[in-house]
């Protein structure tokens, strides 16, 4: 129906201000119930996290886990945040909600340590828009300092985007965040556009391959397993951990572990947990 909306459009000239549909007025004005509600999503305390493990091959060891949002806003119900995280970027509302994610996982790993559960490294994820806040990597070690958490169990992931937007300031940040000794990896890797001569000068300590790339690996995808095979020389010479995102299978899992693929986050192992549920989690995995 939008394409015959568009083609109708089109017919009606070049020129055409009129293109206004029901269909794109609905859409508009969810798009709006979307923005309003996400606006007030903090402070009506609608955010919550979830910790997805992580493993390495072959041992299956647990080696570290990822933070993933979740919103349940009382007006629309569960929303994905691969719809609200794109919104909370373009409405300039995703650098108080990462910041809200950073502060509450330091909070957890404080927590966490003072009830005695074992120490791992937990991944959080940043939006491209918060490589230019200036005064990004000191505002995440004060974080730190105020929990007296270390900066060495925080990774923070980055995106192909905001590494290339502008690659210069990337550098310097990466950097930045790595002197101050936090790890950082670049995620959904191979969806972007990296330069390799970049991803050598980043100095990252890891590439996340993304779930596309995995999805189609034990049906002998041979493109796919090339690519992936690819990536994870490349990750080996520049030395970089290779983590595979989406294994749903053990047939996958099988052919990263062949292909030499160092970690792996999915399904497979576990899916994402509520912190009481990680614990438990953490509490039956950890090899000490
Ligand atoms: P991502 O960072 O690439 O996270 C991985 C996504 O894959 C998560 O989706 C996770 O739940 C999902 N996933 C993991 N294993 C499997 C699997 O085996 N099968 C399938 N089908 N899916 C799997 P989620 O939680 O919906 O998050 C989507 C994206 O939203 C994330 O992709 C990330 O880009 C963004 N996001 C999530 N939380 C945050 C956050 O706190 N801040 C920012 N800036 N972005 C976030
Ligand atoms: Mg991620
Ligand atoms: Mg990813
Ligand atoms: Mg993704």
């Amino acid at each position: 129906r939008a394409e015959s909306a568009m083609y109708e459009a089109k017919n009606r000239g070049r020129n055409n201000f009129q293109f206004y549909t029901p269909e794109r007025h609905s859409h508009a004005g969810q798009q709006l119930k979307l923005i309003n509600a996400l606006n007030f999503a903090l402070e009506r305390d609608e955010f919550s996290l979830v910790y997805q493990p992580q493993a390495a091959v072959p041992s299956h060891r647990l080696i570290g886990a990822e933070v993933l949002l979740r919103w349940h806003s009382s007006e629309l119900g569960v929303v994905s945040p691969a719809r609200f995280i794109p919104m909370a970027e373009r409405c300039g509302l995703i650098a108080d909600i990462d910041s809200w994610v950073f502060t509450q996982v330091v909070k957890q790993l404080r927590r966490w340590r003072e009830q005695g559960v074992p120490e791992l490294v937990v991944a959080v994820n940043l939006s491209a828009s918060r490589f230019d806040d200036p005064k990004l990597v000191q505002s995440l070690v004060q974080v730190t300092e105020q929990e007296g958490v270390s900066p060495k169990l925080l990774e923070l992931e980055l995106t192909e985007v905001v590494a290339l937007q502008n690659p210069e300031q990337a550098l310097q940040t990466i950097t930045d965040l790595r002197a101050a000794g936090f790890r950082v990896s670049l995620d959904d890797f191979g969806t972007g556009y990296s330069s390799i001569s970049y991803l050598k000068r980043f100095g990252l300590d890891k590439l996340k391959i993304d779930k596309s790339f995995v999805d189609d690996l034990a049906n002998l995808n041979a493109t796919d397993k090339a690519i992936v095979k690819g990536i994870i020389a490349l990750a080996k010479s520049l030395n970089m951990t290779a983590l595979a995102e989406g294994v749903e299978t053990p047939e996958q899992w099988r052919v990263l572990e062949q292909l030499g693929c160092h970690q792996v986050q999915g399904y497979y192992y576990s899916r994402p947990l509520a912190p009481e549920a990680f614990v438990q989690f953490v509490q039956e995995h950890y090899e000490s």
